[in-house]
């Protein structure tokens, strides 16, 4: 199970990952993009870290609701509404819950994941955040439908996650700003994926302990 309290301190977790790595998001989206990856994705987490104690007592999907509509509203660019909608369906997906079960898990993962394909129209391969979070709902998936606990399958999922991200390197970016560049978004990985892939990574660090 994955209580309520971890789901907090996965966003704080979360939030001080991407503090710390605002100029390495940056740097990435400098290469590819307009370089403010690190600076919209900060300025999202650090409001969405001051809420935190607002919502402490709430259900998971009060508080993954609230940490939506901050997102949409203090990020910019194209990952404010991306991640927002990964949250509000995230949201939508654990209504009541103050713990998830690895279904709980995976309906969240799925969910979220369904949300930004259908907020940002990228396939598999267009390298964008859905080349990270598109193989660790595979990956988990098949982990929980092999009787694998939350934490072991999360664990999966992660090492799907860090191999798409790696993937996005030689990919030629469709989506968004780096499609603008053509050929020469080939050879760098991609910011938004990055991120996604520190999302799951600081998830599964809270719930290993
Ligand atoms: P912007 O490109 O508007 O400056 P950011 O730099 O904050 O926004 O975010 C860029 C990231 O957003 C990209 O690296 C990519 O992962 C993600 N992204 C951009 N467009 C899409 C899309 N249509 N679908 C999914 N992800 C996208
Ligand atoms: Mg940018
Ligand atoms: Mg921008």
């Amino acid at each position: 199970m994955v209580t309520q309290v971890q789901i907090v301190e996965w966003l704080q977790v979360f939030a001080s990952v991407i503090e710390h790595h605002k100029e390495d998001l940056t740097e990435l989206d400098a290469s590819i993009g307009d370089a403010d990856h690190g600076i919209n994705m900060d300025r999202g987490f650090k409001k969405v870290r001051s809420i935190l104690p607002s919502v402490a007592g709430k259900d998971i999907s009060s508080i993954f609701k609230t940490v939506s509509m901050t997102l949409i509203s203090s990020v910019g660019g194209a990952s404010g509404p991306l991640y927002g909608t990964w949250f509000l369906r995230a949201s939508s997906a654990t209504a009541g819950k103050q713990e998830l079960t690895a279904k709980d898990m995976l309906n969240l993962l799925q969910s979220g994941l369904e949300g930004v394909i259908e907020r940002g129209k990228a396939q598999l391969g267009d390298k964008t955040m859905v080349d990270v979070l598109s193989p660790a709902v595979t990956a988990f998936e098949q982990a929980v439908n092999e009787g694998m606990e939350t934490v072991a399958a999360l664990r999966v999922a992660v090492g799907a996650a860090e191999g798409g991200l790696k993937e996005t390197i030689p990919m030629l970016a469709k989506k968004g700003r780096a499609s603008y560049l053509g050929d020469r978004s080939i050879g760098h990985q991609d910011p938004g994926g990055t991120s996604a892939y520190w999302m799951l990574r600081s998830l599964l660090e809270v719930v290993e302990g």
